[in-house]
């Protein structure tokens, strides 16, 4: 069978290795159809964080219809159309008991601590699918899973508290965010990127304000709900110059060295930090929101690529020259 693999930092090549479709009891056997390129297997290539074995299929973002199930499986049948609900959890640890799943002390992901969905079959224990109906279009489907991210994100929002939102950092999950934001009924929403060819592309595609930080605002019209979906210690900066007192920032991004933060503006304007860890309790919410998203989600997904392509593309993405929000791949 024909998958990418990813051997360790900037090593990742597409293989044909040998697959058995034996399944055990609680097993299903998963023909994908579609699978999304993520910006956590971006930085697991990139930086080697999150590498737990090697070779790996990487994939946590997919859709596909069921082949095969093992003998106790009872949820879901052949035909069945699933996505991966990426988060492997313990269901045993302290947060695993309070049902913070995302929290898990031993929390890893479909595609790390197993093979994911780069690649034509995928086998996955049951409590990592959840079907979706037939319904749905597939390509969309595998949106799902950073549509709960970006649902993840916004769950701190309040409209009753906040009415200016920024979100800085135009990739699937800022985008996303903005998107649902929107659903939510924010009242104001501007967006910012620090590529200006993408910012001036989703703002007229998606129809979003851009957010001019050179602009004299006064304080009520200052955003007081930002998201920063980068990987930019910069970009945290940049929404701590330009927040509202008493505002919140969900931080989603995965930046590294944030000793260039200016701690003393957090503490100075009364800011609150949420780190959003992958989702909660989103994944189902996700999932009937996706259809108010539908329209706009085709427009943000590439033509699906090949799993040769992937490793292009990972570069490609890595050097900010793809146009669309969410690189799609079909084995
Ligand atoms: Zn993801
Ligand atoms: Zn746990």
């Amino acid at each position: 069978m024909e998958a990418v693999r990813l051997y360790k930092k900037n090593l990742i090549k597409v293989e044909n290795i040998p697959f058995e479709d034996s399944l055990k009891d609680d097993q299903v056997l998963v023909e994908i159809a579609y699978a999304g390129i993520c910006g956590s297997d971006l930085h697991n290539y990139k930086t080697g964080c999150w590498i737990s074995r090697s070779p790996s299929t990487p994939g946590h973002e997919f859709s596909g219809k069921i082949l095969k199930i093992g003998k106790k499986v009872n949820s879901l049948k052949v035909n069945d159309h699933v996505i991966a609900d990426s988060r492997v959890f313990c269901e045993d640890c302290y947060y695993c008991k309070k049902k913070l799943y995302h929290l898990c002390l031993n929390l890893g992901f479909v595609g790390e601590l197993n093979d994911g969905g780069f690649a034509k079959f995928s086998i996955q224990k049951e409590k990592q699918l959840l079907k979706i109906s037939k319904s749905i279009d597939l390509k969309n489907a595998a949106l799902i899973e950073p549509l709960a991210v970006a649902l993840h994100a916004i769950s701190q929002f309040d409209n009753s508290k906040y009415n200016n939102v920024l979100i800085v950092g135009l990739g699937p999950i800022g985008v996303l965010s903005a998107l649902s934001v929107r659903e939510f009924g924010a009242k104001s929403i501007e967006i910012y990127d620090v590529n200006k060819h993408r910012l001036n592309k989703i703002s007229h595609q998606l129809n979003f304000d851009i957010f001019d930080p050179t602009e004299d605002i006064s304080e009520n019209e200052k955003p007081n709900f930002c998201i920063d979906a980068t990987n930019s210690p910069k970009a945290l900066q940049f929404i701590l110059n330009n927040i509202a007192k008493g505002g919140k920032v969900s931080l989603v991004g995965l930046a590294h060295d944030l000793s260039k933060i200016e701690v003393v503006k957090i503490v100075e304007a009364g800011i609150e930090l949420y780190g959003c860890a992958a989702y909660n309790n989103e994944l189902n919410q996700a999932v009937s929101f996706l259809n108010k998203l539908s329209n706009y989600i085709s427009k943000i997904i590439s033509q699906p690529i090949s799993l040769h392509e992937v490793p292009y593309y990972y570069e490609k993405l890595l050097k900010n020259e793809v146009e669309d929000v969410k690189v799609i791949i079909k084995p």
